[in-house]
Protein backbone atom coordinates (compact mmCIF):
# COMPACT_ATOMS: atom_id res chain seq x y z
CA UNK A 1 0.00 0.00 0.00
CA UNK A 2 1.41 3.22 -1.22
CA UNK A 3 0.96 6.48 1.35
CA UNK A 4 -0.29 8.78 -1.13
CA UNK A 5 -2.20 7.96 -4.51
CA UNK A 6 -3.31 10.02 -7.02
CA UNK A 7 -6.52 8.30 -7.30
CA UNK A 8 -8.52 6.23 -5.08
CA UNK A 9 -11.90 4.67 -7.13
CA UNK A 10 -14.55 2.95 -4.70
CA UNK A 11 -15.97 0.28 -6.88
CA UNK A 12 -15.09 -2.36 -8.61
CA UNK A 13 -18.35 -2.14 -11.38
CA UNK A 14 -18.65 -0.61 -14.75
CA UNK A 15 -18.28 2.63 -13.11
CA UNK A 16 -15.34 2.44 -11.21
CA UNK A 17 -13.21 -0.30 -13.61
CA UNK A 18 -14.19 2.32 -16.52
CA UNK A 19 -12.63 5.34 -14.95
CA UNK A 20 -9.67 3.37 -14.21
CA UNK A 21 -9.43 1.98 -17.43
CA UNK A 22 -9.68 5.33 -18.85
CA UNK A 23 -6.98 7.18 -16.68
CA UNK A 24 -3.08 7.26 -17.82
CA UNK A 25 -0.74 4.43 -17.37
CA UNK A 26 1.55 6.50 -15.37
CA UNK A 27 -0.70 7.41 -12.51
CA UNK A 28 -0.92 5.94 -9.00
CA UNK A 29 -4.64 4.48 -8.72
CA UNK A 30 -6.25 2.32 -6.25
CA UNK A 31 -9.87 0.60 -6.77
CA UNK A 32 -11.21 -0.32 -3.52
CA UNK A 33 -13.77 -2.98 -3.82
CA UNK A 34 -15.91 -4.21 -0.70
CA UNK A 35 -15.87 -7.94 -1.55
CA UNK A 36 -14.91 -9.68 -4.35
CA UNK A 37 -14.66 -7.41 -7.17
CA UNK A 38 -17.30 -9.11 -9.40
CA UNK A 39 -19.76 -8.89 -6.48
CA UNK A 40 -21.52 -5.54 -7.90
CA UNK A 41 -24.67 -4.96 -9.88
CA UNK A 42 -22.53 -4.52 -13.02
CA UNK A 43 -21.73 -8.36 -12.94
CA UNK A 44 -25.65 -9.49 -12.79
CA UNK A 45 -26.49 -7.19 -15.44
CA UNK A 46 -28.69 -9.37 -18.29
CA UNK A 47 -30.48 -7.19 -21.05
CA UNK A 48 -27.52 -5.21 -22.59
CA UNK A 49 -26.29 -1.88 -23.04
CA UNK A 50 -28.48 0.51 -24.63
CA UNK A 51 -26.95 3.07 -27.61
CA UNK A 52 -28.21 4.84 -30.51
CA UNK A 53 -27.56 2.53 -33.61
CA UNK A 54 -26.12 5.71 -35.79
CA UNK A 55 -25.38 9.52 -35.19
CA UNK A 56 -29.64 9.73 -36.82
CA UNK A 57 -30.53 7.69 -34.23
CA UNK A 58 -29.43 9.93 -31.49
CA UNK A 59 -31.80 12.25 -31.10
CA UNK A 60 -34.90 9.33 -30.83
CA UNK A 61 -32.49 7.79 -27.77
CA UNK A 62 -32.95 11.23 -26.34
CA UNK A 63 -36.25 11.78 -26.81
CA UNK A 64 -37.24 8.02 -24.97
CA UNK A 65 -35.13 8.97 -22.39
CA UNK A 66 -36.59 11.95 -21.63
CA UNK A 67 -39.86 10.41 -22.22
CA UNK A 68 -39.54 7.50 -19.73
CA UNK A 69 -37.41 10.29 -17.16
CA UNK A 70 -40.96 11.89 -17.32
CA UNK A 71 -39.94 15.66 -17.30
CA UNK A 72 -37.26 15.07 -14.64
CA UNK A 73 -34.15 14.63 -16.48
CA UNK A 74 -31.47 17.37 -16.80
CA UNK A 75 -31.91 17.38 -21.03
CA UNK A 76 -27.98 18.65 -21.29
CA UNK A 77 -26.95 15.04 -19.17
CA UNK A 78 -29.24 12.71 -21.46
CA UNK A 79 -27.63 14.64 -25.05
CA UNK A 80 -24.34 13.59 -23.42
CA UNK A 81 -25.05 10.16 -22.68
CA UNK A 82 -27.07 9.39 -26.05
CA UNK A 83 -24.09 11.10 -27.83
CA UNK A 84 -21.49 10.06 -26.57
CA UNK A 85 -22.93 6.46 -25.69
CA UNK A 86 -21.98 5.81 -29.65
CA UNK A 87 -18.40 7.11 -29.01
CA UNK A 88 -18.19 5.02 -25.45
CA UNK A 89 -19.39 1.76 -27.40
CA UNK A 90 -17.33 2.10 -30.36
CA UNK A 91 -14.12 2.73 -27.86
CA UNK A 92 -15.44 -0.47 -26.38
CA UNK A 93 -15.35 -2.56 -29.40
CA UNK A 94 -12.59 -1.20 -30.62
CA UNK A 95 -10.77 -2.53 -27.38
CA UNK A 96 -12.09 -6.30 -27.87
CA UNK A 97 -14.98 -6.60 -26.24
CA UNK A 98 -17.67 -8.49 -27.86
CA UNK A 99 -21.24 -7.78 -28.47
CA UNK A 100 -23.62 -10.94 -30.23
CA UNK A 101 -24.08 -10.54 -33.68
CA UNK A 102 -26.67 -11.57 -36.00
CA UNK A 103 -26.12 -14.24 -38.38
CA UNK A 104 -24.62 -11.71 -41.45
CA UNK A 105 -22.33 -10.46 -38.60
CA UNK A 106 -23.80 -7.37 -37.59
CA UNK A 107 -23.98 -5.91 -34.23
CA UNK A 108 -27.90 -7.91 -33.05
CA UNK A 109 -29.67 -4.96 -31.21
CA UNK A 110 -32.53 -5.81 -29.36
CA UNK A 111 -35.43 -4.26 -28.25
CA UNK A 112 -36.73 -3.23 -24.65
CA UNK A 113 -39.57 -1.69 -22.93
CA UNK A 114 -40.19 1.85 -24.20
CA UNK A 115 -37.32 2.42 -26.55
CA UNK A 116 -39.26 3.11 -30.16
CA UNK A 117 -36.69 1.04 -32.10
CA UNK A 118 -34.56 -2.59 -31.28
CA UNK A 119 -31.21 -0.62 -30.33
CA UNK A 120 -29.83 -2.94 -27.04
CA UNK A 121 -26.53 -4.84 -27.56
CA UNK A 122 -26.24 -7.65 -25.40
CA UNK A 123 -23.55 -10.00 -24.80
CA UNK A 124 -23.50 -13.76 -23.99
CA UNK A 125 -27.00 -13.97 -24.51
CA UNK A 126 -28.35 -12.61 -21.65
CA UNK A 127 -24.67 -12.58 -19.62
CA UNK A 128 -24.09 -8.84 -20.85
CA UNK A 129 -23.07 -7.97 -17.64
CA UNK A 130 -20.73 -10.84 -16.78
CA UNK A 131 -19.08 -10.67 -20.37
CA UNK A 132 -18.45 -6.74 -19.70
CA UNK A 133 -17.31 -6.98 -16.35
CA UNK A 134 -14.87 -10.07 -17.09
CA UNK A 135 -13.47 -7.45 -19.92
CA UNK A 136 -13.26 -4.45 -17.85
CA UNK A 137 -11.11 -6.72 -14.91
CA UNK A 138 -8.79 -8.23 -17.37
CA UNK A 139 -7.95 -4.39 -19.27
CA UNK A 140 -7.40 -3.36 -15.54
CA UNK A 141 -3.96 -2.12 -14.81
CA UNK A 142 -3.80 -0.98 -11.77
CA UNK A 143 -4.72 -2.65 -8.20
CA UNK A 144 -7.57 -3.55 -6.36
CA UNK A 145 -7.54 -3.65 -2.71
CA UNK A 146 -10.80 -6.56 -1.83
CA UNK A 147 -12.62 -6.93 1.36
CA UNK A 148 -12.25 -3.32 1.57
CA UNK A 149 -15.36 -1.18 2.43
CA UNK A 150 -15.14 2.61 2.62
CA UNK A 151 -16.47 3.91 5.87
CA UNK A 152 -16.36 7.71 5.59
CA UNK A 153 -14.54 10.38 3.19
CA UNK A 154 -11.69 12.91 4.53
CA UNK A 155 -13.14 15.59 4.36
CA UNK A 156 -11.72 19.19 5.77
CA UNK A 157 -13.05 22.89 4.46
CA UNK A 158 -15.06 21.53 1.92
CA UNK A 159 -11.82 19.40 -0.17
CA UNK A 160 -11.62 15.61 0.31
CA UNK A 161 -8.25 14.01 1.08
CA UNK A 162 -9.18 10.90 0.89
CA UNK A 163 -10.80 7.68 2.62
CA UNK A 164 -11.46 5.82 5.87
CA UNK A 165 -11.88 1.64 5.36
CA UNK A 166 -12.26 -1.43 6.96
CA UNK A 167 -10.41 -4.33 5.78
CA UNK A 168 -9.23 -7.49 7.72
CA UNK A 169 -10.98 -6.33 11.01
CA UNK A 170 -8.57 -3.08 10.70
CA UNK A 171 -9.43 0.79 10.38
CA UNK A 172 -7.32 2.89 8.40
CA UNK A 173 -7.13 5.78 6.46
CA UNK A 174 -5.99 6.02 2.65
CA UNK A 175 -5.01 9.96 1.16
CA UNK A 176 -5.52 10.47 -2.56
CA UNK A 177 -5.44 13.54 -5.00
CA UNK A 178 -8.85 12.74 -6.31
CA UNK A 179 -11.64 10.58 -4.83
CA UNK A 180 -14.44 8.77 -6.77
CA UNK A 181 -17.26 7.19 -5.93
CA UNK A 182 -18.62 4.60 -7.64
CA UNK A 183 -20.06 2.22 -5.34
CA UNK A 184 -23.51 1.67 -6.73
CA UNK A 185 -27.32 1.81 -5.62
CA UNK A 186 -29.30 0.97 -2.45
CA UNK A 187 -30.76 -2.22 -2.71
CA UNK A 188 -30.33 -3.55 0.40
CA UNK A 189 -32.49 -1.30 2.03
CA UNK A 190 -35.61 -2.85 0.06
CA UNK A 191 -36.62 -6.25 1.46
CA UNK A 192 -37.33 -7.74 -1.97
CA UNK A 193 -34.29 -6.88 -4.20
CA UNK A 194 -32.54 -7.83 -7.50
CA UNK A 195 -29.14 -6.05 -6.56
CA UNK A 196 -26.00 -8.26 -5.50
CA UNK A 197 -25.04 -7.92 -1.51
CA UNK A 198 -22.23 -5.52 -1.31
CA UNK A 199 -25.25 -2.40 -2.39
CA UNK A 200 -26.16 -1.34 1.16
CA UNK A 201 -26.24 2.76 -0.01
CA UNK A 202 -22.98 3.25 2.12
CA UNK A 203 -21.49 5.85 0.07
CA UNK A 204 -25.21 7.87 0.15
CA UNK A 205 -25.46 7.57 4.38
CA UNK A 206 -21.48 8.68 4.38
CA UNK A 207 -22.24 11.68 1.88
CA UNK A 208 -25.20 12.58 3.87
CA UNK A 209 -22.96 12.74 7.07
CA UNK A 210 -20.93 15.26 5.04
CA UNK A 211 -23.82 18.10 3.94
CA UNK A 212 -23.32 16.56 0.83
CA UNK A 213 -26.59 16.66 -1.51
CA UNK A 214 -28.15 13.64 -3.19
CA UNK A 215 -30.74 14.13 -5.48
CA UNK A 216 -34.34 12.86 -7.02
CA UNK A 217 -34.33 10.22 -3.87
CA UNK A 218 -38.00 9.36 -4.19
CA UNK A 219 -36.98 7.94 -7.69
CA UNK A 220 -36.81 3.91 -6.59
CA UNK A 221 -37.20 1.68 -10.09
CA UNK A 222 -38.71 -1.69 -9.23
CA UNK A 223 -38.57 -4.45 -11.89
CA UNK A 224 -41.70 -5.77 -12.61
CA UNK A 225 -40.58 -9.65 -13.23
CA UNK A 226 -38.81 -11.19 -10.82
CA UNK A 227 -38.87 -14.81 -9.17
CA UNK A 228 -38.68 -13.57 -5.69
CA UNK A 229 -39.56 -17.40 -4.21
CA UNK A 230 -35.86 -17.98 -3.49
CA UNK A 231 -34.00 -17.90 0.18
CA UNK A 232 -31.33 -15.65 -0.21
CA UNK A 233 -31.24 -11.65 -0.46
CA UNK A 234 -30.71 -11.28 -4.21
CA UNK A 235 -34.01 -12.50 -6.02
CA UNK A 236 -33.52 -13.80 -9.61
CA UNK A 237 -34.45 -10.77 -12.27
CA UNK A 238 -35.94 -12.24 -15.53
CA UNK A 239 -34.61 -9.71 -17.96
CA UNK A 240 -36.70 -6.88 -19.80
CA UNK A 241 -35.60 -9.05 -23.09
CA UNK A 242 -37.84 -11.37 -22.37
CA UNK A 243 -41.29 -9.12 -22.58
CA UNK A 244 -39.30 -7.24 -25.62
CA UNK A 245 -38.88 -10.10 -27.37
CA UNK A 246 -42.41 -11.66 -26.64
CA UNK A 247 -43.12 -13.03 -23.37
CA UNK A 248 -46.32 -12.31 -21.60
CA UNK A 249 -47.63 -11.43 -18.34
CA UNK A 250 -50.41 -13.16 -17.46
CA UNK A 251 -52.68 -14.61 -14.07
CA UNK A 252 -53.32 -17.93 -13.13
CA UNK A 253 -56.15 -18.46 -15.90
CA UNK A 254 -53.59 -17.06 -18.88
CA UNK A 255 -55.58 -13.60 -18.36
CA UNK A 256 -53.28 -10.56 -19.76
CA UNK A 257 -54.32 -8.60 -17.56
CA UNK A 258 -52.12 -5.67 -18.47
CA UNK A 259 -53.99 -5.00 -21.31
CA UNK A 260 -56.43 -3.41 -18.39
CA UNK A 261 -53.68 -0.85 -17.18
CA UNK A 262 -52.29 0.16 -20.65
CA UNK A 263 -52.54 -0.76 -24.10
CA UNK A 264 -48.82 -1.29 -24.70
CA UNK A 265 -49.22 -4.14 -22.17
CA UNK A 266 -45.85 -6.21 -21.46
CA UNK A 267 -44.31 -3.31 -23.13
CA UNK A 268 -45.19 -0.46 -21.25
CA UNK A 269 -42.18 1.42 -19.24
CA UNK A 270 -41.31 -0.58 -16.49
CA UNK A 271 -43.18 1.46 -13.28
CA UNK A 272 -46.46 0.98 -15.44
CA UNK A 273 -45.72 -2.60 -15.22
CA UNK A 274 -44.70 -3.00 -11.62
CA UNK A 275 -47.71 -0.96 -10.75
CA UNK A 276 -50.46 -3.04 -12.44
CA UNK A 277 -48.76 -6.17 -11.29
CA UNK A 278 -48.22 -5.07 -7.50
CA UNK A 279 -52.16 -4.10 -7.69
CA UNK A 280 -53.79 -6.60 -9.38
CA UNK A 281 -52.04 -9.07 -6.72
CA UNK A 282 -53.14 -7.07 -3.94
CA UNK A 283 -56.61 -6.84 -5.14
CA UNK A 284 -57.19 -10.08 -6.50
CA UNK A 285 -55.05 -12.43 -4.51
CA UNK A 286 -54.33 -13.98 -7.97
CA UNK A 287 -50.64 -15.44 -8.34
CA UNK A 288 -48.58 -13.97 -11.26
CA UNK A 289 -46.89 -15.77 -14.07
CA UNK A 290 -44.41 -15.03 -16.82
CA UNK A 291 -45.32 -16.80 -19.70
CA UNK A 292 -42.63 -18.09 -22.14
CA UNK A 293 -44.27 -19.86 -24.18
CA UNK A 294 -43.69 -18.01 -27.42
CA UNK A 295 -39.92 -19.11 -27.57
CA UNK A 296 -38.79 -22.16 -28.54
CA UNK A 297 -36.55 -24.18 -26.28
CA UNK A 298 -33.24 -24.36 -28.50
CA UNK A 299 -33.62 -20.15 -29.08
CA UNK A 300 -34.33 -19.84 -25.37
CA UNK A 301 -31.52 -21.63 -24.12
CA UNK A 302 -29.01 -20.16 -26.88
CA UNK A 303 -30.71 -16.51 -26.38
CA UNK A 304 -31.31 -16.74 -22.31
CA UNK A 305 -28.57 -18.99 -21.78
CA UNK A 306 -28.58 -17.58 -17.48
CA UNK A 307 -31.93 -17.16 -17.26
CA UNK A 308 -32.52 -21.02 -18.65
CA UNK A 309 -29.87 -22.69 -16.03
CA UNK A 310 -30.66 -20.32 -12.92
CA UNK A 311 -34.15 -21.03 -13.07
CA UNK A 312 -33.67 -25.24 -13.79
CA UNK A 313 -31.04 -24.98 -10.90
CA UNK A 314 -34.33 -23.96 -9.13
CA UNK A 315 -36.63 -26.55 -10.60
CA UNK A 316 -38.23 -24.61 -13.71
CA UNK A 317 -37.97 -26.11 -16.96
CA UNK A 318 -38.22 -22.93 -19.41
CA UNK A 319 -39.37 -21.80 -21.57
CA UNK A 320 -42.09 -24.54 -21.14
CA UNK A 321 -42.96 -23.86 -17.53
CA UNK A 322 -44.79 -20.66 -16.38
CA UNK A 323 -42.53 -18.48 -13.76
CA UNK A 324 -44.57 -17.22 -10.62
CA UNK A 325 -43.31 -13.69 -10.20
CA UNK A 326 -43.58 -10.61 -8.19
CA UNK A 327 -42.12 -6.90 -8.79
CA UNK A 328 -38.84 -6.20 -6.52
CA UNK A 329 -36.47 -3.41 -6.00
CA UNK A 330 -33.95 -2.69 -8.79
CA UNK A 331 -32.72 0.29 -9.53
CA UNK A 332 -31.58 3.83 -8.05
CA UNK A 333 -32.36 6.96 -10.43
CA UNK A 334 -31.21 9.28 -7.77
CA UNK A 335 -27.90 9.78 -6.29
CA UNK A 336 -25.38 11.88 -5.22
CA UNK A 337 -26.14 15.21 -7.39
CA UNK A 338 -23.15 15.72 -9.53
CA UNK A 339 -22.36 17.55 -12.73
CA UNK A 340 -21.52 16.54 -16.24
CA UNK A 341 -17.82 15.72 -15.35
CA UNK A 342 -19.29 13.62 -12.19
CA UNK A 343 -18.11 16.47 -10.03
CA UNK A 344 -19.44 16.95 -6.24
CA UNK A 345 -20.15 20.94 -6.51
CA UNK A 346 -19.77 21.10 -2.48
CA UNK A 347 -16.54 19.33 -2.15
CA UNK A 348 -13.17 19.72 -4.12
CA UNK A 349 -11.31 16.85 -5.62
CA UNK A 350 -14.91 14.76 -5.22
CA UNK A 351 -16.71 12.78 -7.73
CA UNK A 352 -19.02 10.32 -8.27
CA UNK A 353 -20.31 7.95 -11.25
CA UNK A 354 -22.64 5.10 -11.95
CA UNK A 355 -25.67 4.13 -10.51
CA UNK A 356 -24.44 6.31 -7.08
CA UNK A 357 -24.20 9.16 -8.87
CA UNK A 358 -27.36 11.53 -10.02
CA UNK A 359 -26.21 13.56 -13.08
CA UNK A 360 -29.90 13.91 -14.13
CA UNK A 361 -29.93 11.22 -17.08
CA UNK A 362 -32.26 9.17 -15.76
CA UNK A 363 -34.79 11.63 -14.02
CA UNK A 364 -38.18 10.06 -12.70
CA UNK A 365 -37.48 7.04 -14.33
CA UNK A 366 -34.74 5.21 -16.06
CA UNK A 367 -35.35 4.32 -19.86
CA UNK A 368 -34.17 0.28 -19.88
CA UNK A 369 -30.59 -0.37 -20.43
CA UNK A 370 -29.38 3.16 -20.11
CA UNK A 371 -27.51 2.12 -17.02
CA UNK A 372 -24.73 0.60 -18.17
CA UNK A 373 -24.04 3.16 -21.22
CA UNK A 374 -24.33 5.77 -18.35
CA UNK A 375 -21.44 3.87 -16.41
CA UNK A 376 -19.50 3.92 -19.84
CA UNK A 377 -19.99 7.74 -20.79
CA UNK A 378 -19.67 9.20 -17.43
CA UNK A 379 -16.69 7.26 -16.51
CA UNK A 380 -14.62 8.57 -19.21
CA UNK A 381 -15.45 12.07 -18.55
CA UNK A 382 -14.37 11.56 -14.97
CA UNK A 383 -11.17 10.36 -16.07
CA UNK A 384 -10.82 13.55 -18.19
CA UNK A 385 -11.81 16.02 -15.48
CA UNK A 386 -9.54 13.88 -12.76
CA UNK A 387 -6.20 14.14 -15.25
CA UNK A 388 -7.14 18.14 -15.91
CA UNK A 389 -7.21 19.00 -12.66
CA UNK A 390 -4.65 16.38 -10.75
CA UNK A 391 -2.02 19.32 -10.98
CA UNK A 392 -3.80 21.84 -8.53
CA UNK A 393 -2.08 22.51 -5.59
CA UNK A 394 -3.24 20.31 -2.34
CA UNK A 395 -1.94 20.48 1.14
CA UNK A 396 -1.24 17.19 3.36
CA UNK A 397 -3.28 16.67 5.93
CA UNK A 398 -3.75 13.84 8.55
CA UNK A 399 -6.70 12.71 9.71
CA UNK A 400 -7.54 10.67 13.12
CA UNK A 401 -8.86 7.37 12.94
CA UNK A 402 -12.58 6.59 12.64
CA UNK A 403 -13.47 5.63 16.12
CA UNK A 404 -17.22 5.17 17.12
CA UNK A 405 -17.95 0.82 16.89
CA UNK A 406 -19.07 0.01 13.32
CA UNK A 407 -21.55 -2.82 14.24
CA UNK A 408 -23.35 -3.30 18.07
CA UNK A 409 -25.57 -6.12 19.00
CA UNK A 410 -28.82 -6.13 17.71
CA UNK A 411 -27.92 -3.93 14.21
CA UNK A 412 -29.00 -7.36 12.52
CA UNK A 413 -32.83 -7.02 13.29
CA UNK A 414 -32.63 -3.86 12.67
CA UNK A 415 -31.69 -4.18 9.41
CA UNK A 416 -34.44 -6.63 9.05
CA UNK A 417 -37.18 -4.38 10.00
CA UNK A 418 -35.46 -1.52 7.76
CA UNK A 419 -36.10 -3.58 4.66
CA UNK A 420 -39.33 -4.16 5.31
CA UNK A 421 -40.56 -1.03 6.51
CA UNK A 422 -39.02 0.28 3.31
CA UNK A 423 -40.59 -2.46 0.92
CA UNK A 424 -44.27 -1.79 3.00
CA UNK A 425 -44.24 2.04 2.73
CA UNK A 426 -41.29 3.22 0.44
CA UNK A 427 -42.08 1.15 -2.25
CA UNK A 428 -44.14 0.64 -5.45
CA UNK A 429 -47.31 2.03 -4.45
CA UNK A 430 -46.69 5.16 -1.87
CA UNK A 431 -48.91 7.05 0.38
CA UNK A 432 -48.78 9.90 2.95
CA UNK A 433 -49.14 8.12 6.04
CA UNK A 434 -47.21 5.62 5.39
CA UNK A 435 -43.96 7.56 4.65
CA UNK A 436 -44.75 8.97 7.62
CA UNK A 437 -44.86 5.87 10.01
CA UNK A 438 -41.83 5.04 8.32
CA UNK A 439 -40.10 8.55 8.97
CA UNK A 440 -41.15 8.10 12.66
CA UNK A 441 -39.28 4.68 13.04
CA UNK A 442 -36.63 5.75 11.23
CA UNK A 443 -35.38 8.17 13.32
CA UNK A 444 -36.75 5.91 16.62
CA UNK A 445 -33.78 3.52 14.94
CA UNK A 446 -31.55 6.31 14.59
CA UNK A 447 -31.68 7.36 17.95
CA UNK A 448 -31.16 4.10 19.24
CA UNK A 449 -27.96 2.53 20.68
CA UNK A 450 -26.57 1.18 17.22
CA UNK A 451 -23.70 0.57 15.60
CA UNK A 452 -22.26 3.39 12.27
CA UNK A 453 -22.44 0.90 9.98
CA UNK A 454 -26.26 0.25 10.40
CA UNK A 455 -26.69 4.11 10.24
CA UNK A 456 -26.04 4.70 7.05
CA UNK A 457 -28.44 2.40 5.59
CA UNK A 458 -30.90 4.66 8.29
CA UNK A 459 -29.39 7.86 6.72
CA UNK A 460 -30.32 6.44 3.17
CA UNK A 461 -33.86 5.72 3.95
CA UNK A 462 -34.47 8.55 5.45
CA UNK A 463 -33.48 10.86 2.41
CA UNK A 464 -35.81 8.48 0.67
CA UNK A 465 -38.36 8.71 2.69
CA UNK A 466 -37.92 12.65 3.00
CA UNK A 467 -37.94 13.19 -1.11
CA UNK A 468 -41.21 10.58 -0.98
CA UNK A 469 -43.32 13.32 1.37
CA UNK A 470 -41.95 16.23 -0.54
CA UNK A 471 -43.17 15.05 -3.91
CA UNK A 472 -47.11 14.86 -3.19
CA UNK A 473 -48.02 13.75 -6.91
CA UNK A 474 -47.10 10.83 -8.46
CA UNK A 475 -44.56 11.01 -11.08
CA UNK A 476 -42.54 8.52 -13.16
CA UNK A 477 -41.59 5.76 -10.99
CA UNK A 478 -42.83 7.24 -7.60
CA UNK A 479 -46.61 6.52 -7.11
CA UNK A 480 -48.27 8.20 -4.54
CA UNK A 481 -52.04 6.84 -3.61
CA UNK A 482 -54.58 9.41 -2.39
CA UNK A 483 -52.58 12.33 -3.74
CA UNK A 484 -53.04 15.72 -1.59
C1 LIG B 1 -29.90 -8.15 -11.90
C2 LIG B 1 -29.61 -6.85 -12.59
C3 LIG B 1 -29.72 -6.74 -13.97
C4 LIG B 1 -29.44 -5.54 -14.62
N1 LIG B 1 -29.49 -5.49 -15.98
C5 LIG B 1 -29.12 -4.34 -16.61
C6 LIG B 1 -29.04 -4.29 -18.02
O1 LIG B 1 -29.27 -5.26 -18.71
N2 LIG B 1 -28.66 -3.11 -18.58
C7 LIG B 1 -28.36 -2.01 -17.86
O2 LIG B 1 -28.02 -0.97 -18.44
N3 LIG B 1 -28.42 -2.05 -16.52
C8 LIG B 1 -28.78 -3.18 -15.88
N4 LIG B 1 -28.83 -3.21 -14.52
C9 LIG B 1 -28.37 -2.04 -13.77
C10 LIG B 1 -26.86 -1.96 -13.86
O3 LIG B 1 -26.33 -3.25 -13.76
C11 LIG B 1 -26.28 -1.09 -12.77
O4 LIG B 1 -26.95 0.12 -12.68
C12 LIG B 1 -24.81 -0.81 -13.06
O5 LIG B 1 -24.13 -2.01 -13.28
C13 LIG B 1 -24.20 -0.05 -11.89
O6 LIG B 1 -22.82 0.01 -12.09
P1 LIG B 1 -21.93 0.71 -10.99
O7 LIG B 1 -20.53 0.53 -11.42
O8 LIG B 1 -22.42 2.06 -10.74
O9 LIG B 1 -22.22 -0.11 -9.65
P2 LIG B 1 -22.00 -1.66 -9.33
O10 LIG B 1 -21.73 -2.45 -10.54
O11 LIG B 1 -23.12 -2.09 -8.48
O12 LIG B 1 -20.65 -1.65 -8.47
C14 LIG B 1 -20.59 -1.05 -7.20
C15 LIG B 1 -19.27 -1.39 -6.57
O13 LIG B 1 -19.09 -0.62 -5.38
C16 LIG B 1 -18.64 -1.47 -4.33
N5 LIG B 1 -19.01 -0.85 -3.05
C17 LIG B 1 -20.23 -0.56 -2.55
N6 LIG B 1 -20.13 0.04 -1.35
C18 LIG B 1 -18.81 0.11 -1.08
C19 LIG B 1 -18.06 0.60 0.03
N7 LIG B 1 -18.66 1.15 1.09
N8 LIG B 1 -16.70 0.48 0.00
C20 LIG B 1 -16.07 -0.08 -1.06
N9 LIG B 1 -16.74 -0.55 -2.15
C21 LIG B 1 -18.09 -0.45 -2.15
C22 LIG B 1 -19.32 -2.79 -4.61
O14 LIG B 1 -18.69 -3.82 -3.92
C23 LIG B 1 -19.14 -2.83 -6.13
O15 LIG B 1 -17.84 -3.28 -6.45
C24 LIG B 1 -29.10 -4.40 -13.85
C25 LIG B 1 -29.01 -4.50 -12.47
C26 LIG B 1 -29.26 -5.70 -11.84
C27 LIG B 1 -29.14 -5.77 -10.36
Amino acid sequence: MKPYYDVLIIGSGVAGLNTANNLKDDLNVLVLSKDYAWECNTFYAQGGVAVAVNKDDVALHVKDTLEAGAGLCTKEAVEVLCKEGIYSVEKLIEQGFWFDRDKNGELAYTKEAAHSRNRVLHAGGDATGRELHYFLMKSLKFPILYNTQVIDLLIEDGVCYGVCVRHDKKIFNIYAKSVVIASGGVGSLYEYHTNSRTISADMHGVCLKHGIELRDMEMMQFHPTVFVKCSWARKQLLSEALRGEGAKVVDSHGRRFLLDYDSRAELSPRNIVSEAIFSYQQSTNEEIFLDLSCFSKSYFKKRFPSIYFNMKNLGYDLPMQKIPISPAFHYAMGGIKTDLDGKIQSVRDLYAVGEVASSGVHGANRLASNSLLEGLVFSIRVAKSIEKDLNLDKKKIKFPLFEKKLVKKGDKKLKNELRKLMWKNAGIIRTQKGLIRARQRVNDMLSMDRGELIKLRLLCSKEIIESGLKRKSSLGAHYIKGEN
